[in-house]
């Protein structure tokens, strides 16, 4: 297998359009991307991807899409306000900022259950400087949370946080859908949205930026049966990034100690993936008890407690979390897919992404361009195949080479040809991108 780095993945990226630097044409803004019509597309397919496994194909999942702007007393009461922070250290000479743990990281010492007070010895202890040679000052802590406000009243009142994390929305709304739907226990309800951090130091292309997009789920369950829910939606899990082409010896389980768990987790498997930056963090599972409901009726003074239906039981549920990362989940796909091999003694770039998760499914050309009856008739062989699966691209520039060369850089799996003998049989040359054979097939077949 190809030994893909990162840089590969940023130029091919940007070459072919699937992601640019976020406000490219005025210099940039740090930790922002945008996505281009593959970035677009790629990007969607992993999402109705998993929308269709975790939403679709259950029965006990229901979905909202909340709003992003929420009333401030959701993130006080979420605990967000006072400990969404990152330790920040500076260098004390050009007053660059920096993540304290990240610092160690780089140099190899592991961040992991550390104070900052012991992140900052162990920055003493061994005379480690910035990265342009400086001394560091001290670490304080930084809030993640983008401060705005909302309305013509600049106070105190009128506070509100781009959300960090889609799951308050789904908190917010448990007592709307018990109201409205009743569902038994377990159940879940799932989001897909973006998500806001004012990372201190953003990197790694869309590994850590500072707007993303996440996908997760609470799933509300009977304290008592937390683990069955817990070992189902993990294995779930396992099972939707074998659909997303991860191969299973890249995955690995991490069971979160004690020390580094977010303080109401009982339990917390993140799921790490070998990525061309190397081993990182993918999405996280955590059991969070009834952390979360607990604080919104004891901040609301509503009740958030469920009734077992047909009896007098009742109980605040306790909550399972999945959460994705959708620019994690691309980029482990990108970097899964990414291949360089030789083709006739030339050397060939290519993504073997699978075909339900490419950007472009079929490209279809004429094999010249100036003669109008092969042009017609590769119009009416695109128009069939567009219309049953929409993701057909019209491809006429340049020789047939060099349209499988740029067809084989966006993953196209199958690149269809037709030529003079289309005119009489109606079949057509399918190129398959992996193995660049080609053959005849019924034009009608595909
Ligand atoms: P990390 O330790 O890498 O900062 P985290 O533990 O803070 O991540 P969570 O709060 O658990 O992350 O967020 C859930 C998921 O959201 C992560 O597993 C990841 O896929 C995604 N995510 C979090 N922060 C970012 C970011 N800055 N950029 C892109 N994706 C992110």
């Amino acid at each position: 297998m190809t030994e893909v780095k990162l840089d590969d993945i940023v130029s091919l990226a940007k070459r072919r359009g699937f992601i640019y630097q976020g406000s490219d044409v005025y210099g940039g803004l740090s930790g922002t991307w945008d996505y281009g019509p593959l970035g677009v597309q790629l990007k969607r397919n992993i999402m109705n991807l998993w929308w269709k496994h975790f939403v679709d194909d259950r029965e006990d999942m229901y979905a909202v899409d909340a709003a992003i702007l929420m009333n401030q007393k959701v993130w006080q009461a979420s605990g967000h306000v006072d400990t969404f922070v990152d330790p920040l250290c500076e260098d004390t000479v050009n007053h660059r900022r920096y993540r304290t743990d990240h610092i160690l990281k780089d140099k190899g010492i592991s961040p992991d259950g550390m104070t900052m007070e012991q992140m900052d010895a162990a920055i003493a202890e061994n005379g480690i400087k910035s990265p342009d040679g400086n001394p560091l000052s001290e670490s304080r802590t930084f809030n993640m949370m983008f401060k705005t406000n909302v309305g013509a009243t600049f106070d105190e009142n009128s506070i509100s946080y781009l959300r960090p994390e889609t799951a308050q929305g789904i908190f917010t709304n448990f007592k709307n859908v018990v109201d409205t739907f009743y569902p038994d226990l377990p159940f879940g309800i799932a989001q897909q949205g973006k998500a806001f951090r004012n990372e201190i130091s953003p990197r790694d292309f869309v590994f850590r930026s500072r707007e993303f997009e996440q996908m997760e789920i609470e799933y509300f369950v009977n304290p008592e049966h937390w683990q069955e829910a817990f070992d189902e939606l993990l294995a779930s899990t396992h099972d939707f990034l074998r659909k997303l082409g991860l191969p299973d010896e890249k995955v690995h389980e991490l069971d979160v100690p004690a020390e580094d768990r977010a303080h109401y987790s009982k339990k917390t498997i993140d799921i790490e993936f070998d990525f061309p930056i190397g081993k990182e963090e993918l999405l996280g599972i955590a059991y969070r008890t009834d952390f979360d409901l607990g604080n919104i009726q004891r901040v609301s003074g509503k009740s958030m407690e469920y009734t077992i239906k047909g009896t007098n039981d009742k109980f605040v549920p306790h909550v399972i979390e999945p959460s994705f990362g959708v620019e994690r989940a691309l980029m482990a796909v990108l970097s899964t897919a990414y291949r360089e091999d030789e083709v006739n003694g030339e050397k060939r770039t290519y993504l073997a992404l699978p075909e339900h998760l490419a950007p472009v499914r079929y490209a279809v050309s004429p094999l010249l361009k100036n003669k109008p009856e092969l042009v017609e008739k590769a119009r009416e062989v695109y128009k069939a195949l567009k219309a049953k699966y929409g993701n057909v691209m019209w491809d006429d520039n340049g020789n047939i080479g060099k349209r499988y060369r740029r067809q084989d850089e966006i993953g196209t799996p199958h690149c269809v040809v037709i030529d003079f003998q289309t005119l009489e049989d109606d079949t057509v040359t399918i190129r398959d991108r992996d193995t660049t054979e080609q053959k005849r097939v019924d034009g009608k077949s595909l």
